[in-house]
């Protein structure tokens, strides 16, 4: 396992719930769709003075949750970054979950412009 650290002791959960979306949304996660309809978390938190809100989907939920937990943190904003330095630091020996998880956010981003001229 890589080692990713940060300051993140000043990081603070204020709230985390989740919703449906009424319209089409892009998830802070990957950069791909929340479609209408479907199922998201909006998370809330405090990083030193200031508040981060994050809408994040299904898969990167589940994917960060279980990421941020094997590297010693109960969640994690911007995950994507943390994951891709991850995998691109352990290289040849990166844990395939990773990889995996890296591969199936960077194809749900690349579903953004597809989702927005479909709901425009
Ligand atoms: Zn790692
Ligand atoms: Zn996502």
């Amino acid at each position: 396992m890589c080692d990713i650290y940060d300051d993140l002791d000043c990081h603070r959960l204020v709230s985390e719930r989740e919703h449906r979306a009424r319209k089409l949304y892009r998830c802070d996660g990957c950069c791909g769709p929340i479609a209408p309809g479907r199922r998201y978390t909006r998370r809330a938190s405090v990083y030193g003075d200031q508040m981060v809100v994050e809408r994040l989907c299904r898969p990167c939920l589940l994917d960060s949750t279980r990421f941020a937990k094997e590297h010693g943190w109960a969640w994690l904003n911007d995950w994507l970054e943390f994951l891709r330095e991850c995998v691109v630091d352990d290289g040849a020996a990166a844990d395939p979950r990773w990889r995996c998880a890296l591969f199936r956010a960077e194809a749900r981003g690349k579903q953004w412009k597809a989702a927005e001229a479909a709901h425009a």
